[in-house]
């Protein structure tokens, strides 16, 4: 690798993570000079960390719907033109191979660095260069383009691609660089917040949620004006787990959580058939047979499992009362914990002023903004890759 940098490149790019390294190799390949540049030691390292080490790289449920976005319209044109069976075609080309997990979720068979190599052999077959430890000083717009001074030099370029992510994990070299740019040039930023990320408790409910630590059962959990139906996890913090962190996306501070621990189900029916199967039984007893133990006796120190020591005794009613209150458990964080651990950053770059068709920025031609960095925040489940894909895809076909 030379340390000198090209003079002017058509494509600059800031940051090797999935977007931009996808938005080089697609554009290289058009026979256009490109050079990506990150502040990191190494490339696509969400890449790596991702899918517990086997990138969930895809969703075979990818629409439009699966996102959250101040305009919810915006990714529909870029996820359509380049798909997960697209993304799919490329792993078949290059020997990877997948298996779908659970819920349209497409994992890698090989390890996530196949991925990242993948990525690297198709940036290198198209003659793009990677430069990485190279900080970004700043950026201006110079005669048909933009000039770019870095700790390495600098470089002009045709075209500024900005695929520099959110600012979820600081530790592994998260910034606002793409909030910096757009405030230098006056396009709005959707406020950015954690999504996909546990929620902390404070008090009584903490210390509840931490005497059960581990302790993990299929949930509804709802927030937000949106439901999903998964595993919730209790921990030393509060709560995790699957059905936690798609509502965390859309709480708001303040806001409580409602958790249906029949999951979706007929409450008091499962309460009824449990009445007929166990007429002797306590409701707690009983109610093991549907619930974690440790979780039951939870619930009967909060009070939502209520002493009832002989289900014959007790009235429809009754049950019903119960029901009630075990579907639409309200829990109310105390926050979430935050960039640290969340899995993506929600908000971004308002999309008001960029192409749906090619991520540029309408009033600063030949800028780009592609990946994280955008409001378009995909749901858990290999979604947030998909979009780093299809808008890198979008912005590197434009002319
Ligand atoms: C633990 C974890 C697991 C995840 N698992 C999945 C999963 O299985 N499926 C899924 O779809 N999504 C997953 N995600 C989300 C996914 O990783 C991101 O949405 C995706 O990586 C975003 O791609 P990007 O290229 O836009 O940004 P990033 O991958 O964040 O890349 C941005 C790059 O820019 C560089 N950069 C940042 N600031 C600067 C700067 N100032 N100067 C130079 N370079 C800079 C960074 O070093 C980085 O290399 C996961 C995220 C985390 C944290």
């Amino acid at each position: 690798m030379s340390t000198t940098l090209p003079s002017h490149v058509d494509a600059l790019v800031i940051g090797a993570g999935a977007a931009g390294l996808f938005y080089a190799a697609q554009f290289g390949a058009r026979g256009r000079s490109v050079l990506v540049l990150d502040h990191a030691r190494k490339p696509a390292e969400k890449v790596r960390i991702s899918g517990g080490g086997r990138c969930n790289f895809t969703n075979m449920e990818t629409e439009a719907a699966r996102f959250i976005s101040q305009n919810p319209h915006f990714a529909k044109s870029a996820l359509a033109r380049y798909t997960p069976w697209d993304f799919c075609d490329l792993m078949s080309r290059h020997g990877l191979t997948w298996h779908e997990k659970t819920l349209g979720q497409l994992f890698c068979d090989q390890k996530s660095g196949a991925i990242i190599q993948m990525l690297l052999d198709e940036l290198d077959a198209a003659g793009g260069q990677l430069r990485l430890e190279t900080d970004i000083k700043a950026v201006s717009r110079a005669d048909e383009g933009f000039k770019i001074k870095t700790s390495a030099g600098s470089v002009t370029a045709g075209r500024l691609v900005i695929a520099s992510g959110g600012l979820s994990i600081p530790k592994m070299g998260a910034t606002g660089f793409a909030y910096d740019i757009a405030r230098q040039f006056d396009l709005n930023i959707i406020e950015p917040r954690p999504a996909l990320v546990p929620f902390t408790f404070e008090g009584a409910e903490k210390d509840a949620f931490a005497a059960i630590s581990g302790v993990a059962c299929n949930v509804r959990a709802e927030a937000g004006g949106a439901s999903f139906d998964e595993a919730a996890l209790f921990t030393h913090r509060g709560l995790s787990g699957p059905a936690i962190l798609q509502v965390s996306s859309y709480w708001s501070p303040g806001e409580a959580v409602s958790l249906d621990l029949f999951a979706g189900g007929d409450g008091a029916a499962v309460l009824q058939a449990l009445k007929a199967d166990n007429p002797m039984k306590s409701l707690a007893s009983a109610l093991e047979v549907v619930l974690p133990r440790r979780l039951v006796e939870m619930l009967q120190g909060r009070g939502l499992v209520p002493d009832l020591p002989r289900l014959a005794d007790v009235s429809h009613a009754r049950l019903e009362d119960v029901a009630q209150g075990l579907s639409h458990w309200q829990v109310k964080p105390a926050g979430t914990e935050g960039y640290r651990t969340a899995e993506v950053t929600a908000g971004g770059i308002d999309t008001a002023e960029l192409s749906s068709k090619t991520m540029e920025f309408q009033r600063v031609p030949g800028l780009y903004f592609i990946g994280e960095c955008v409001d378009v925040t995909g749901w858990l489940g290999g979604y947030n890759f998909q979009w780093a894909w299809a808008s890198a895809h979008a912005a590197a076909h434009s002319d």
